[in-house]
């Protein structure tokens, strides 16, 4: 990540309120002494990994948040469906996963909402949760998404899933990082080693945790 986006996301974290911009969430009631964990979903729906994902989750007994690629939303519209209808919480990605650095923000913020509107009509209810494509963002592109009323949702915790190339080692990221009440942790729809392990790596945490979907 630049400088420049970190410094955008800093000021971000700082002068916009909790509505418009999240990085960690505390906001729903939980059962008493369990700390809210927010677990997302980037890049997906995937025709094969995203129904094993979603299988997996209701396993953990977990609601959770999918940021979804408006373009693979189109290909998959009934993944997005389903989505919904088990209690998670659907939010895009833009619809062709460019950075916000990489383009104008006029094609940026077309290209995001081409993504919100194709989700809206497949789920027949507003979609205000956004992610940026690798977490960037410009001072332009962030005015540019308040104007449209899309709620920004950053993460506090990366697993790095998509680079992540064993087993024991996508488990023992949860083993070595615990989440703190109201993280958001970012994780991939697209590589099998992510729904083929969730369970064992949150198992680290499943103790006084409540895994909660991002609130729409
Ligand atoms: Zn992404």
């Amino acid at each position: 990540m630049s400088i420049k986006t970190r410094l955008t996301l800093e000021l971000a974290k700082r002068v916009l309120p909790k509505e418009r911009f999240a990085v960690n969430l505390r906001e729903r009631k939980v059962s008493k002494n369990a700390a809210p964990v927010y677990l997302t979903f980037d890049d997906g729906p995937h025709p094969d990994f995203t129904p094993r994902l979603l299988d997996e989750i209701t396993k953990l007994k977990a609601k959770a948040t999918f940021f979804v690629l408006g373009k693979r939303a189109q290909l998959y519209p009934n993944l997005v469906r389903r989505i919904l209808a088990e209690g998670h919480s659907v939010g895009t990605h833009t619809w062709s996963h460019w950075s916000a650095r990489k383009v104008s923000v006029a094609t940026w913020i077309k290209d995001v909402q081409c993504a919100r509107h194709e989700v809206e009509d497949i789920t027949g209810k507003p979609c205000k949760l956004f992610r940026p494509p690798y977490g960037e963002l410009t001072p332009l592109s962030l005015l540019a998404l308040m104007r449209e009323g899309i709620r920004t949702i950053h993460w506090s915790q990366d697993t790095k899933d998509f680079a992540c190339t064993s087993k024991s080692k996508f488990c023992q990221w949860f083993a070595d990082n615990t989440p703190t009440p109201g993280t958001i942790v970012l994780m991939h729809d697209l590589t099998a080693l992510t729904h083929e392990n969730l369970l064992e790596g949150c198992s680290h945490w499943q103790e006084n945790t409540e895994f909660l979907s991002i609130p729409e």
